[in-house]
Parts: structure tokens; sequence; C-alpha cells
């Protein structure tokens, strides 16, 4: 693995046309480094086609690929929509008397069909998977509307006849869609998390037969089509099993499959964005099994107005994602029919321009997962939403709510993505429900650092032992955290963080922990405006007979952390945790977002508009010299110096604002 993968999306305003075709590939000749894969989409709309104006487009589309062959790169289809991603065009497009995606109460949206109606497929997706095979592209994305949800006015499904068919069949249940409906919320918290997987599991399966219903046909009238697959964030609707999915889109083939971890990142009117993004897809590519090495993900200006991001914001997006664990970038940021070719001149230039770094990134991080800090991402993740009370289906799902989303991620701590990349783990809300017993045992004998209702649902299932604390009193009005005399606050004792509890969004319980055991350690307690203490402890520390280390925080357990007081508080206590084995650390106060290996390879992105001046990196490794390349592909030799627990600091040279680096001490 010695480059990125990188592909351009093409829309169809430009390889309709043949005055625009002819400006793309004048553009394509002059950045021939920039690209490998022309991918061509089948359409403007996110309904499917009829076939008949599919066959018309499909003729021209054979074409274009043999003209972007003669320019060196290899051709392909992005097919926009399978099953449809929701009601656009809906007198033009297709409407043959297909099922359509249905949630649970029977809303369905028109213009997204079910992949398990048998007459869509015999009629619809058999021969239209044919058609497109038929046009030899080199390769056939599957797009992400290939999903759960997002398929407006439905909300998630799908509950047609045919999955709850499937569903009954397969678990051996009688359900209808009310009764399934109240099942998912009611009942033994354990009683709804199985009726809750079986669902994820139904979706799962479906998405299988659907990739391999795709590339069987395809390869049946072509074996050389490489299949790819898109998705819209982290599979949050069914049960995520990567592998399967991968097996089923290669259908038995010895093609390398393709991967293109979803979620939108538009604008660069909030910068975080991108971080957030890295956090979701590169997770996914952690879990991705490691036959897929073709990873990309979408860098995506959606609606393709110019100035939404600028050239440099472009670039750094896809490098960032690289930095995550992706392996290539499909980058779809061309114009729709509002703008000629032209006006993406520039930003074509400036993409190829930024290839060099980006092949460098992929050559050294290769599929080697970013380690540290797991944050608590798995496959029964999404079950866990909304307990114990709420709406399963109807609530959110949202991932911003895990750890790795928390602004605390953007400042020096190294995220990791699966439980066997971790030195340490964070747990919060009800994101203990998605492990077995076993699981939270090898959790809670490495180092864990978690909320109070984390703590609440582990005592619960019989660890109280491990965890060394119970809640008792709460507060809800006018709590501050009060940093006691401990070590880990060293030069802050005294300080106080308030989260202003006054203020309704956002709101937080703060939780009084009581001390189970005499080896617990009390790090702060919650006063009021007056300094009077409210409750004795609210974050508090215990090493269990395990040998594991467990953090417990009633009071906003990661929000409002970047105080230099808090943050400083957090690196000490995570690096306990961890036993000191995380991969590498900010040791500096800036705010430096990172992406770590074992191997020490760090990816930092200077997350400020501040240039990061007398910035230190702390890594755990034996060399004393790294490699410090920027996006430009300036290199320099950065000298460090040894410091305890087998780690070395790293003086860094001055990062500009929204730059990327990659620190390579091998
Ligand atoms: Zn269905």
């Amino acid at each position: 693995m010695n480059k990125a993968h990188v592909s351009l999306r093409v829309t169809p305003s430009i390889w309709l046309e043949d005055d625009e075709f002819d400006q793309l590939c004048i553009s394509l000749k002059k950045n021939r480094g920039g690209f490998d894969d022309i991918a061509f989409f089948s359409s403007l709309v996110h309904t499917p086609l009829t076939l008949e104006v599919l066959e018309t487009c499909n003729k021209l589309l054979a074409k274009r690929y043999e003209q972007v062959r003669e320019l060196g790169f290899k051709p392909g289809i992005n097919l926009l929509s399978t099953m449809g991603h929701h009601e656009e065009d809906i007198p033009h497009t297709l409407h043959d008397g297909f099922t359509n995606f249905t949630d649970i109460n029977g809303t369905i949206a028109r213009g997204v069909f079910c992949p398990n109606d048998p007459k869509f497929k015999n009629d619809f997706l058999i021969p239209m998977f044919t058609m497109l095979a038929k046009a030899k592209p080199d390769f056939i994305w599957l797009d992400d509307d290939i999903r759960w949800s997002g398929h407006h006015p439905a909300g998630r499904g799908c509950f047609c006849e045919h999955c709850l068919a499937q569903f009954n069949q397969k678990f051996g249940e009688i359900f209808t869609r009310e009764q399934l409906k109240k099942a998912v919320d009611t009942g033994t918290i354990e009683e709804r998390l199985k009726v809750r997987k079986q669902i994820l599991a139904n979706n799962g399966f479906s998405l299988c037969n659907l990739f391999r219903l795709a590339a069987t046909t395809i390869h049946d009238i072509d074996p050389n089509i490489e299949m790819g697959a898109m998705d819209a964030g982290m599979r949050l609707g069914d049960s995520a099993d990567y592998a399967d999915q991968a097996e089923a889109l290669s259908a038995g083939s010895d093609l390398p499959v393709r991967w293109r971890p979803g979620g939108g990142a538009y604008t660069e009117d909030h910068m975080k964005a991108f971080s957030d993004k890295a956090m979701s897809i590169g997770c996914e590519a952690a879990w991705l099994p490691d036959s897929v090495t073709n990873i990309q993900s979408e860098v995506e200006s959606f609606n393709y107005q110019r100035l939404r991001k600028s050239e440099h914001t472009t670039c750094l997006e896809a490098c960032m994602y690289l930095g995550a664990g992706l392996t290539g970038t499909a980058w779809n940021i061309l114009a729709s029919e509002a703008d000629k070719v032209q006006v993406y001149h520039s930003l074509l230039a400036a993409v190829a321009e930024v290839r060099p770094f980006m092949d460098l990134l992929v050559s050294t991080n290769k599929r080697i997962r970013p380690a540290g800090i797991y944050g608590g991402w798995n496959h029964a993740w999404s079950a866990t939403t909304g307990l114990p009370d709420g709406n399963w289906v109807g609530g959110s799902w949202t991932l911003g709510r895990m750890p790795h989303f928390q602004d605390v991620f953007t400042a020096g701590l190294p995220p990791a993505f699966r439980l066997k990349d971790a030195s340490m783990t964070i747990l919060v809300d009800n994101g203990a429900w998605a492990f077995s017993d076993d699981e939270i045992k090898a959790i809670l004998s490495q180092g864990l650092y978690c909320d109070a209702r984390t703590l609440q649902i582990l005592n619960e299932r019989g660890f109280a032992k491990y965890t060394g604390f119970v809640t008792s009193k709460v507060v809800d009005e006018d709590g501050r955290e009060f940093f006691l005399d401990h070590p880990f606050n060293q030069g802050f004792t005294g300080a106080i963080r308030d989260c202003r509890q006054s203020f309704p969004w956002g709101h937080e319980t703060a939780f009084e922990l009581v001390p189970q055991d005499e080896k617990c350690q009390k790090l702060t307690s919650l006063v009021n405006f007056q300094k009077e203490t409210l409750l004795d402890c609210i974050m508090g520390t215990f090493e269990n007979e395990l040998g594991g280390r467990i953090a417990i925080s009633g009071y906003y357990p990661l929000r409002d952390s970047l105080y230099f007081s808090k943050l400083t508080q957090l690196k000490r206590l995570f690096n306990y945790l961890s036993d000191y084995k995380l991969p590498a650390y900010v040791e500096s106060y800036h705010r430096l977002t990172i992406w770590a290996r074992d191997n020490g390879v760090v990816t930092l992105v200077n997350a400020s508009m501040d240039d990061c001046e007398n910035g230190r990196l702390t890594i755990k490794t034996t060399s004393t010299s790294a490699t410090f390349a920027t996006m430009d592909m300036q290199t320099k030799t950065i000298k460090g110096t040894p410091a305890p627990n087998g780690y070395v600091n790293f003086d860094l040279p001055t990062i500009k604002p929204w730059h990327i680096a990659l620190i390579n001490p091998n």
C-alpha cells in the first residue's frame, strides 16, 4: 500500500454535455497525477431512474468510459440510486408498483423501494445491474441510498410486508408492525435489546442480500468489475457487520471491494465538523476487515457551491480522514448545472497538488488502526439508545453523544476505535449496554473513565466490586466542580469548573459518588457559588482486583473540558488509567487533534486559528528523532528528549492554523 486511492466524481451535467466534458478533460490532463479513477454519477435525481432513461444514459457512459481510459484513468459508475434516497422528480422516475420503503408507523417514502420486494429485484434491480455491467465500467459504486433511515418522509425502516415476513421467519416470531413497535420499548432492558438487535440484524441481512445480488449479477456479465459500497455513516440502522457486508459485496470473487464510509461535512462554517466526521469514518474504517484496503472518504461540498469550502479546507479535510484511518478520497466537489467546469479548474488543481502528501499518509499509516482511548462504539451501539425510557425507533441515534465527538478529543488525546486497539476506554450514557459481561470485565481489567449513568449500569449488572463507587445524592442547580488536593490536580487545587447547570440546554445532573473501598481516591467535589460543599465527591479513582484502573465522573465528564486545569487533569488521569500506555498525546496546552498509532506515528492537525507555537508532542517510542512532514511536503527532522515511562517529548515546529502534519519517529 504505497499510495492513496483517489477518485473524482463527475456529475451528469458534465458528462451529458460534450463541451463540459471536454473542459473536464482539459483539467484532467493538466492534473493527471491527482486522480486514479473517474466515477460518473448515474443521475441528477435521488430517485431510481426508469430502465428506459438509464439505457440512454448508459450508452453515452460507455463512450465516456473509453474517453477517460484514453487519458489514463480508470472509469466507472457511481450508481446514485439503487433503492432511492428520498422523494424527488417522482412523476418522471421509477414508480412501477414496487413496494416502497416503509417505517414502523406504515409511512412510506415514494421514490424509495424495498430491496426485499421480489418484483423490485426481478423487474428492476437485476435488469439495471445487467445493463450497467454491459457498458464495461472498471468499477461500480453503490451509493448511500442503501440505508435504513433518512428516506424522507418515512422514518427508520424497513418494516414493509417483505421485511416483516423476513424478520418473523428469521427469528420465529409473528410480530405485526404495531407489535414490533411496542416490543422495542417495553419489557426488561435485556428483552428490549434482544428485539432491537434482531431488527438491526434483519436489516443487515437484507443489506448483504442486496450486495450479493448486485455483485453476482454484475459479475455474471463481467467478472472484472470491482464493486464499491457507500453508507451514510456507521451503518447505524443495521448490524454493521462489515466483514459480512464486504464478503457479500465480493460475492465470492477474488476482486478487492471498495468502501466509502459516509457522513456529511459540507461547509467550512464549522471546522469541527471535519474532526467529527474523521472520528466517525475512521471508526468505520477500523472495523472494516483487513481485506478491505481501498477505503475512500467522500469529500463533498453539497450543494456544490464553489464558495462553501476553500481550496485549503477541501484538501485539509481529505488529509484528516486519511490520518484517521482511511486510505483514499472520492472528491465530490464538481458543479451541478448552476456553474460550468471552468469555475472548478483551480480547485481541481489544488486537490491534485496535495496528492503527494495524501500518498505519504497512506503509505505510512497503511491499515494500521489508530490506538489510544476507545470510545465505546460496537455493533450493538445503535440498540442501546433511548434506555430505559424513550422511543427507540423514532429517537435520536446520533453519534454526537459519544466521547470522540466531544471537544476534548480535538485537544491532544488519541482516539482508538476498537477495544483491541485501546489502552483505556471511555463509556458514557447507555453505552455499557452494548457490551456482554465478558467484554465489560475486560474493560474493567484495563482502564475505564465513565459517567455516573455507566457506573449505575455496571453496578446493576453485578460489577460493583470492580467499580469502587456507588451513586448517591444528586444536585441539579448551581453545582460547580472543585479541584481537591490530589496529584492529578497539582497546580490547580482549588480551581472551579462551572458547567452552568442553570442553563437549560445541555443540562446534566451532578451525582455524588460514594467510595466503597479504602483504595478509592477523591479528585473533585461539588460546591455552590459560595464555595460551600454540596457533594463530597463527584470524581474519583479506584484500582480493582482485576488490575483495572477506574475513574468515575459524576459532573459533565467530557463537556467543557478545554480549561487548562481540566485538560491537564484529564491528560494526567488518562495516562494513569492507561497504565502509561497511550501511544501519544499532546503535552502542551494546544488545540491539536491527533490520531496516533502504536508504532509511534502521529497525524496532527492544528485545530485553531492561531499558529501553534511551542507545541510539545509526547510519543511512546525509543527514537529521539522524527520526520515532520506538512501538506506542502516540506519535511524536516525534529529532535526529542526522553521522558518517563518510555516516552519521548518532541518540541514541534510552528504549525499554521488548520494545517496538518505527519510525525514519524521510525
Ligand atoms: Zn422492506
